[in-house]
């Protein structure tokens, strides 16, 4: 790969570990090095954990564009950026080199400009995964606009409360897109969020489909009238380190978005060192990770840091279950994908299926997995391992936030000794803890050691502010334990220092003075093989204070009966004790999971609490499945 920063050993690696705990500027100034800066930095970090003030590279002036594009251009231009694959096995592959990018990008970047988009102007851009949504971010970035993507399956109302929060003077999106077998009429959303959105001055459209589209004359353009009208010769814009690269909304799986900022230099650097070391990518390797742009994990790790370290990176349209639960495995045997990076929620709904979607195909191609968004049970892990893996493909678990930027835990391929369902180790530089309730750092005794995650010194893509409310910014992350990062994430570590993360620290429930976390009672209730996901919260009990009810998936074909019920409890019992013995359990056909896949378990929480106002669900996946489990409740 282009970076000169790649670690080769375990030894190389705790070494590395050492000397960026030791001196984080030194060892950060040496990773920066390998990037192209049009200007060098004069102060490496300055920080004040008081007022949440993080500054990284000060002084240093760049453009991120170009670690991406033009810096590839010489040796690599033919080399392919983006390997496309849309929602229809049937429709064409497209593959865009890193030259046709930077033209695009250029081009696109000179349509920005027409349109009156200057340096620190923010462009919405909520588009399906098509090449174009890249485009249309680069060309941000190229010209110093912050992008906010906002993804392309919320509704208006979600998307016009986001582009009213971050004042966007321009909206680029698609008349349509494919998700599956039922086309969404994109613009028609635009439309109705646009109504209440007076800062947008301009819309640009991207032909998705030939389907007639309603435009509004003066302000509604089509991307490809405005490409006419330009050439593709952008020169970068000059960025100092601090300026804003983008804002991203976090999911909202705990209350009201708030618009993480993420800024150029510190961001450029951290996601291709950590995307360089974590997957450990040999040149031809073909990457794919199957998330989407409008996350994090798309904007680090599908666009920025593959690219940045010259890979192949894979774009997928589609869904895995279309046109059937095969897909995934068709496009890594067509594609050779040697890279698969995934979510445990789609692993889990891909092991609910028979097993002859995985061996219909050959997938001797991978050679690394990885998860992302949260913890992996055993059996998803396992299943992972078995049958994709075929036991030759060691799992990357990667712990981390929108508010991180960047990858912080996580095994490095192939160096780092795995555990399954373990995050494993920090990256170098950064620097987790684990805190008591009375804000105190726990040690490890008797080889183990359980708290609320923590991050005790700044590291580079950290996110500076809650775009416009910093105040609330620092109430959220720097209040709780004063001189640290408060993740919200509770976890363990064991003798080797590995963590394993078992979810929000919200997710613990006091039954009878114990507190129980909701992880482990849904990894003993997956146990048994008739069920295929599960949920539990607490809910409130005259004589416990709390008790555990929990929102049972089957397997395809299993019906629930007050057997099943029963042998769900035992199970329960034994692997954790009576204590942690579900009161109620219902059988259901889904859970209300966002966009992104996490369960909204404040939904969960209501249901089984009989409340009914369940706030914001905007951002749901299903909102309907919510209505299907309230009269399902027991
Ligand atoms: P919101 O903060 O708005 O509620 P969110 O936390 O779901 O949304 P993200 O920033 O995408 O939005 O997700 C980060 C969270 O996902 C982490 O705090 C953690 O709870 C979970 N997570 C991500 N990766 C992992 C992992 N590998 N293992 C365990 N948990 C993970
Ligand atoms: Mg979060």
């Amino acid at each position: 790969m282009i970076n000169d920063f790649r670690i080769n050993s375990f030894s190389e690696y705790k070494k590395e570990y050492k000397k960026s705990v030791k001196d984080p500027a030194k060892f950060w100034d040496k990773v920066a090095e390998s990037f192209v800066w049009k200007e060098r930095w004069t102060k490496t970090l300055d920080y004040n954990f008081e007022n949440a003030d993080f500054k990284w590279f000060e002084g240093g002036k760049l453009n991120i564009t170009e670690n991406i594009l033009d810096r590839h251009l010489e040796k690599n231009g033919n080399k392919t950026a983006l390997i496309w694959e849309p929602n229809n096995p049937l429709e064409e592959t497209r593959i865009i080199t890193y030259r046709q990018l930077h033209s695009k990008v250029c081009q696109f970047a000179n349509v920005l400009k027409n349109n009156g988009i200057n340096k620190g102007d923010r462009v919405c851009i909520y588009m399906p995964m098509i090449p174009e949504l890249a485009i249309a971010m680069l060309a941000c970035a190229r010209i110093g606009a912050v992008h906010s993507i906002v993804f392309a399956g919320f509704s208006s109302s979600a998307i016009a409360s986001r582009i009213n929060d971050s004042q966007c003077k321009v909206l680029v999106t698609a008349n349509e897109v494919y998700r599956g077998t039922k086309p969404i009429n994109l613009k028609a959303i635009c439309d109705e969020a646009l109504k209440d959105c007076p800062s947008i001055q301009t819309c640009i459209v991207y032909r998705r489909a030939i389907e007639p589209t309603s435009m509004v004359g003066g302000r509604d353009k089509f991307w490809m009238d405005e490409m006419y009208k330009v050439d593709d010769n952008c020169p970068a814009e000059v960025m100092d380190a601090e300026d804003p690269l983008f804002i991203l909304y976090t999911s909202g799986s705990t209350g009201k978005p708030k618009g993480m900022v993420h800024t150029c230099g510190g961001y450029m650097v951290e996601t291709a060192y950590s995307f360089d070391n974590i997957f450990q990518m040999a040149p031809n390797d073909i990457y794919w990770c199957t998330a989407d742009i409008g996350w994090i994990t798309g904007h680090s790790y599908i666009i920025y840091g593959p690219l940045m370290c010259g890979a192949t990176s894979v774009m997928f349209e589609g869904i895995p279950s279309f046109p059937d639960f095969g897909r995934f495995w068709e496009i890594v045997e067509k594609l050779k994908v040697t890279h698969f990076y995934t979510a445990p929620t789609a692993v889990r709904s891909l092991a609910r299926e028979s097993l002859d979607y995985v061996e219909k195909y050959d997938l001797s191609s991978l050679k690394v997995l990885g998860s992302v968004g949260e913890p992996i049970n055993e059996e998803a892990w396992h299943w992972l391992n078995d049958y994709v893996g075929k036991g030759n493909c060691p799992i990357v678990d990667t712990w981390w936030q929108t508010e991180t930027g960047a990858i912080m835990i996580s095994p490095l391929a192939g160096i780092t000794p795995l555990r399954p369902t373990f995050a494993t180790l920090p990256l170098p530089g950064i620097q987790p803890v684990l805190m008591d309730e009375n804000g105190k750092e726990v040690e490890t005794i008797n080889e183990k050691a359980e708290g609320r995650l923590a991050i005790k010194f700044p590291w580079p893509a950290m996110a500076r502010t809650i775009y416009g409310d910093h105040k609330r910014y620092i109430e959220t992350y720097f209040s709780t334990f004063p001189g640290y990062y408060f993740t919200g994430d509770g976890a363990y570590r064991d003798a080797m220092d590995n963590y394993r993360i078992t979810g929000r620290v919200d997710d613990v429930v006091i039954v009878s003075g114990h507190n129980l976390g909701t992880a482990p009672v849904e990894n003993a209730i997956n146990q048994n093989e008739a069920v295929a996901e599960s949920a539990v919260v607490g809910f409130p009990h005259d004589i416990k204070g709390n008790a555990l009810y929990a929102y049972v998936i089957l397997q395809d074909g299993i019906e629930g009966s007050p057997e099943l019920e029963k042998d769900i409890k035992n199970e329960v019992a034994k692997s954790i004790g009576a204590i942690a013995k579900p009161d109620k359990i219902q059988f259901v056909p889904g859970l209300p999971k966002t966009r992104s896949g996490k369960i909204m378990r404040r939904i969960l929480r209501k249901i089984a609490s009989d409340e009914t106002d369940f706030g914001d669900t905007s951002t749901l996946l299903d909102p309907e499945i919510v209505t299907i489990i309230q009269k399902g409740k027991v």
